[in-house]
């Protein structure tokens, strides 16, 4: 696998690999067993693997957020290795955000809404880093999980209005055995957070909101409601000690 710094590195890297299909999978790092679903299904379906590796500031409202966020590169390396991806794009701020940088892809309504609300300017830094990552590797396939259903929609959303040349591929959330969904964050939890934050896959389980709702009570939360996506989710976020949690279940289709 090669590890490419530089937009002008993966671009030349990528001109070798233009003949077949390019699948792109992008990622904030510290990878589990979700990011890995992705990397599996891109490589067994594209010519061309090509994992980002960048935790983009600009979705981050909250520095203590973004600062605290779990980063070991050297293993995410080794860990996209053994599954197979060709070409990893792992850029500095600097490289996707150079000094004067002032253009931003604002999804407006659908990126305002649920996680919007609660994290203002998230979809319009999810939105521009995606269409630059985009605009950067030129996938044909572009590979995102279903854990994060509302980027799903707003990425749709984005390659539609703008007439993008690829193909959005969202994978079922991969859960730990108690039901938890994987997340980077999940590993900040005490073992005590943890079993209070077993109440959110528990409740989006029950696939009624008002029951959810109740099953939750005495939490912190953020929102629980149903968002008219494609499929439709019941979707909730809770607080669990400093840790933020999201999920959500399809109401219909698949179970996961
Ligand atoms: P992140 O590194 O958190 O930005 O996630 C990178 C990609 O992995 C996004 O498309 C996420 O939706 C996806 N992802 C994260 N957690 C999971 C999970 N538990 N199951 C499936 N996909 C996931």
């Amino acid at each position: 696998m090669r590890v490419c710094r530089t937009i002008d590195e993966i671009r030349a890297a990528l001109d070798q690999c233009r003949e077949g299909t390019v699948g792109l999978v992008p990622t904030m790092g510290a990878l589990h067993e979700g990011h890995l679903s992705l990397l599996r299904a891109a490589r067994a379906e594209c010519d061309t693997v090509v994992m980002s590796l960048f935790v983009n500031p600009a979705q981050f409202g909250d520095t203590a957020d973004l600062n605290g966020y779990p980063r070991d590169e050297e293993r995410d390396l080794a860990v996209a290795t053994a599954a197979g991806v060709d070409l990893a794009f792992a850029p500095s701020a600097a490289e996707m955000y150079p000094s004067g940088f002032q253009t931003w892809v604002e999804v407006e309504e659908l990126g305002a809404v649920l996680e919007g609300r609660h994290r203002p300017g998230h979809f319009r830094g999810v939105a521009t880093v995606c269409l630059k990552l985009f605009t950067i590797v030129r996938p044909d396939v572009a590979y995102f999980g279903q854990k994060d259903a509302q980027q799903v929609a707003v990425l749709r959303r984005m390659i539609a209005d703008l007439a993008l040349e690829l193909e959005l591929r969202a994978l079922p959330t991969v859960r730990d055995d108690d039901g938890l969904a994987l997340s980077s964050r999940n590993s900040r939890l005490s073992s005590e957070e943890r079993e209070r934050a077993l109440a959110l896959p528990r409740a989006l389980a029950t696939r009624d909101v008002e029951r959810a709702r109740r099953l939750l009570d005495g939490l912190e939360i953020d929102y629980v409601e149903v968002a008219p996506f494609d499929p439709p989710v019941l979707a909730g976020a809770i607080r669990v000690g400093s840790t933020r949690l999201i999920d959500n279940v399809p109401l219909e289709g698949d179970a996961s």
